[in-house]
């Protein structure tokens, strides 16, 4: 164990029995819904999109710690931010947690959302950690879906 493991073990233990944004958006103008078989996480993800902006974001569902801890921390790393730059704090957090054991990796917009590369030390749990940010990817696009054919 070092610093950074300690670290990592803390903050998901913090955001999984204290999560951030949990609840249901009653104003929602996006939400999706992700599932991982693999571990039975479900999460539901509720977007109140104004203008470019995601004014306010939450989330429920039933999973767990890693899963829950990621969404919480998602959640708060993403509200109130301009929808592209959500996508691309997005993109970054998927080259972070995709890419091989060794490879460099820096970026100036996750901070601390880079404590989740910790997870990379649980292949198996790699999943719960990036089924919050597909969902939340998918609510955005729907979104967008959805405004193009109006
Ligand atoms: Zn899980």
């Amino acid at each position: 164990m070092n610093d950074f493991q300690d670290l990592y073990q803390e903050i998901v233990m913090d955001h999984n029995r204290r999560p951030r944004n949990f609840g249901k958006l009653d104003d929602a103008t996006s939400f999706a819904n992700g599932f991982n078989p693999l571990c039975g996480d479900e999460i539901n993800v509720y977007l109140k999109l104004v203008g470019d902006e995601i004014a306010d974001i939450a989330f429920n569902g039933d999973s767990c710690a890693i899963s829950k801890s990621s969404a919480s921390m998602l959640t708060d790393g993403v509200k109130g931010k301009k929808i592209s730059d959500a996508i691309q704090i997005f993109e970054s957090f998927r080259e972070m947690i995709t890419r091989k054991p060794g490879e460099d990796f820096s970026s100036d917009i996750l901070g601390d959302l880079e404590i989740l590369s910790g997870v990379s030390q649980f292949p198996a749990r790699i999943k719960c950690a990036t089924l919050p940010w597909h969902t939340f990817h998918t609510a955005l696009t729907e979104n967008d879906q959805s405004v193009s054919t109006e």
